[in-house]
């Protein structure tokens, strides 16, 4: 069997980052591409990787997904998170889920040990707790900064989250990673805390299976971060793949996905992206996106 060469990438949110934040987001996606990418050099698998940096920026409180999530419009952490392996086009998600500190590896074994694909709410909730995931208390989730920026946006009559992804520095990232492994395998995830004072229950993109990630070994792997209402009006994951298996290149299918997502949906988001041959590729049409990228020529940590 032939061997591929590993590849991984991740990303820390496409957003407004204030300069101030932007080295605690390059740190923390550095840390989490090194987790994914020893694990790749073992000849673990993508999946492994995946989770194992994902797990990494949720411990990061500098970052919208586990610990220091956005709070909803009642105070609340809800999280959303979506695995997805590209040999099998398996896949699990959960959604508006609350004391748990690792989401992506709750969707992980929704997708191995159920015949489902997204549990939401207390069923995502006692779902893990019937794993032997101990559940946490929502202070464990909280730095006390979050509760400062919900004041803040609570006060403001007139705020817009489509807004505040282009121009202000409220919301902070969603996590996502992509990788391709030894075998050719293909994996992607993507965890968040949702977009700022959303409504109880909201669910955006992030584990919505075409929308905040995608996987197929036959085109790509994919995760997206943005203003998930627009991202699921053209279903960006599967968007990026579509572009991909047509001919396009990893870096060519991204800059065209987020070119429908800004004008169909006037949209504003950003995907990392690598292809079946282990190319990398990505774009996003916020100020900025923190991601960082390993291969076995070069290794990449950039905002802009
Ligand atoms: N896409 C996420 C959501 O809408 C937010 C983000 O990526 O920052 O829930």
């Amino acid at each position: 069997m032939t061997s591929f060469t590993p590849a991984f990438i991740v990303h820390g949110g496409a957003w407004d980052i204030p300069d101030n934040e932007v080295e605690g987001h390059l740190a923390g996606c550095r840390v989490a591409a090194q987790v994914g990418w020893s694990i790749l050099k073992k000849g673990g698998s993508a999946l492994d990787a995946v989770e194992a940096a994902i797990r990494s920026l949720e411990d990061d409180p500098a970052f919208d997904a586990g610990k220091g999530a956005w709070l909803n419009s009642a105070g609340e952490v809800e999280l959303d998170a979506i695995i997805m392996e590209g040999a099998t086009l398996n896949n699990g998600a959960v959604a508006a889920m609350q004391h748990v500190r690792h989401p992506i590896s709750v969707a992980r074994l929704v997708m191995e040990r159920t015949t489902h694909s997204l549990l939401v709410g207390l069923g995502a909730e006692h779902f893990a707790q019937a794993q032997g995931i101990s559940l946490c208390d929502e202070s464990e989730l909280l730095t006390g900064q979050e509760l400062e920026r919900w004041k803040v946006i609570k006060a403001q009559k007139d705020f817009k989250v489509e807004i505040a992804f282009g121009g202000s520095s409220t919301p902070h990232g969603t996590v996502g990673a992509v990788a391709i492994d030894v075998n050719g395998h293909l994996a992607a995830g993507t965890s968040t805390g949702g977009t700022p004072n959303k409504l109880q229950g909201r669910v955006g993109d992030s584990p919505l299976i075409g929308c905040g990630c995608y996987a197929d070994d036959l085109s790509a792997g994919v995760s997206a971060t943005g203003w998930g209402e627009s991202i699921m009006k053209v279903v960006l994951g599967k968007a990026v793949c579509d572009f991909i298996a047509q001919g396009h290149t990893a870096q060519v299918a991204a800059e065209k996905a987020i070119g429908v997502l800004a004008d169909r949906a006037q949209g504003l988001g950003g995907v990392i992206v690598i292809d079946r041959s282990g190319k990398i590729g990505l774009a996003f049409n916020t100020p900025r996106m923190a991601h960082a990228w390993i291969t076995d020529e070069q290794v990449i940590t950039r905002a802009d």
